[in-house]
């Protein structure tokens, strides 16, 4: 047999789903595990939004949409965004996709050939440096360390630039860090991509899920030619608690736009029409919803960081954003936990479900070694119990 193709037989699998599918497994078979592993609210999706969706069913709304989704969606979607961050879209320029990762996909698909860089700030989340070379494009990873907040500075990112780099990719706020840039970091960033005429992808999923005296400042609203240079990424799975919906979206100036509608139109064709339906609801129904999850959220992040800072043997940053927070195991190297030597995170990682039945995502899945991320979209509950036992696992 002729092998597969160079991509396929050389890609990693995404290390959060595969950690989702252990847990799942593991719980088919009567194992009762405690998991903040793979990114996923615990809520259930908002009553009227999946009311929507049963609506649709009921009255048909079965069949094909435009493969860059409704227009209603669209002008929902294009409405919100000026509602909440003052930019100004037409729906031409909104494109819906199958989930926030398929736009990415779609988006770098559009604007990649073979050899162009990519500048990616690590610690990433774990899609995008595969979507990167799947698109044939070629990651430059730039390590933006823990003293910095996880933030990649200008500097940083000027040193990065090639005659081949074509694309800066910016994920605010942060997967794993939980990092959330200012306008004043942000600025001197948009200057360099402006400079050396880059592309920006500019992944905002968790923009509603913001706190203390963070603001979330989106990066097409920094100016007229950032916007011109800007694919926005946001979608419902995380802010409306949708993820099974499978609705992202990207927002991008005009020749971009119609090149995703093109490549949506010979590829999936459009998402669901059900979960389009769904999405339309979410949109442009009552948002008190976000905002109670927000808060849900931001009562477990306070709980979490303090009782880890106040464990001995690991440590965290103060997350701003997301529902993830990266614990520094590097004291645990060298120790002996459940009887296995603890070398890296991921040792830690395995021992830890093991031993514990606590499910975490060890940090190198992210190109942050000597970490591992927890995501607390879990019930307080869980949450105490699973620091209980991680306490128990490192004393
Ligand atoms: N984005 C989430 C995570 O980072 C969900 C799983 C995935 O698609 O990666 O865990």
């Amino acid at each position: 047999m002729r092998p597969l193709s160079k991509i396929a037989t050389s890609l990693k699998p995404s290390a959060t789903m595969a950690v989702n599918a252990t847990v799942k497994q593991m719980r088919a078979a009567g194992v009762e595990v405690f998991s903040f592993g793979g990114g996923e609210p615990d809520w259930p999706t908002p009553e009227n939004i999946c009311q929507a969706g049963i609506q649709a069913i009921q009255s048909g709304f079965t069949k094909y949409t435009p493969a860059s989704g409704t227009s209603e969606l669209r002008a929902a979607i294009a409405g919100r965004l000026k509602d909440d961050y003052g930019l100004t879209y037409e729906n031409s320029q909104i494109i819906v996709t199958s989930g926030g990762k398929h736009a990415i996909y779609v988006a770098l698909c559009c604007l990649l050939d073979p050899g162009d860089e990519v500048i990616l700030p690590a610690p990433y989340w774990v899609s995008y440096h595969e979507a990167i070379r799947m698109a044939g494009g070629t990651p430059v990873v730039v390590y933006a360390p823990e003293k910095q907040g996880f933030k990649l500075t200008a500097a940083q990112l000027e040193a990065a630039v090639t005659p081949s780099t074509k694309m800066f990719l910016l994920n605010n706020p942060g997967n794993p860090t939980g990092a959330v840039y200012t306008r004043e970091e942000l600025e001197p960033l948009a200057a360099i991509c402006k400079k050396y005429d880059l592309y920006v992808l500019s992944d905002e999923m968790y923009g509603k899920l913001i706190y203390d005296d963070a603001e979330l400042v989106s990066f097409p609203s920094l100016s007229q030619d950032i916007y011109e240079r800007t694919v926005l990424i946001n979608g419902v799975s995380k802010s409306y608690a949708m993820t099974g919906w499978r609705i992202g979206y990207a927002a991008a100036p005009k020749p971009i736009a119609a090149a995703m509608d093109g490549y949506l139109s010979q590829s999936t064709g459009a998402p669901p029409s059900i979960s389009q339906a769904a999405a339309l609801e979410a949109f442009s129904g009552p948002q008190d919803a976000v905002e109670r999850m927000r808060q849900g959220y931001d009562e477990r992040r306070k709980y979490l960081v303090e009782r880890l800072n106040s464990m001995e043997g690991v440590s965290c940053t103060v997350p701003k954003g997301a529902f993830y927070l990266l614990i520094d195991v590097q004291a645990q190297f060298g120790r002996t936990l459940a009887g296995r030597i603890i070398e890296d995170d991921a040792d830690f990682t395995q021992a830890l479900l093991e031993a514990e039945h606590v499910a975490v995502t060890p940090g190198t899945a992210f190109d942050a070694p000597g970490y591992v991320r927890w995501c607390y979209a879990s019930s307080m509950e869980e949450i105490v119990e699973g620091l209980n036992r991680l306490e128990r696992f490192i004393r």
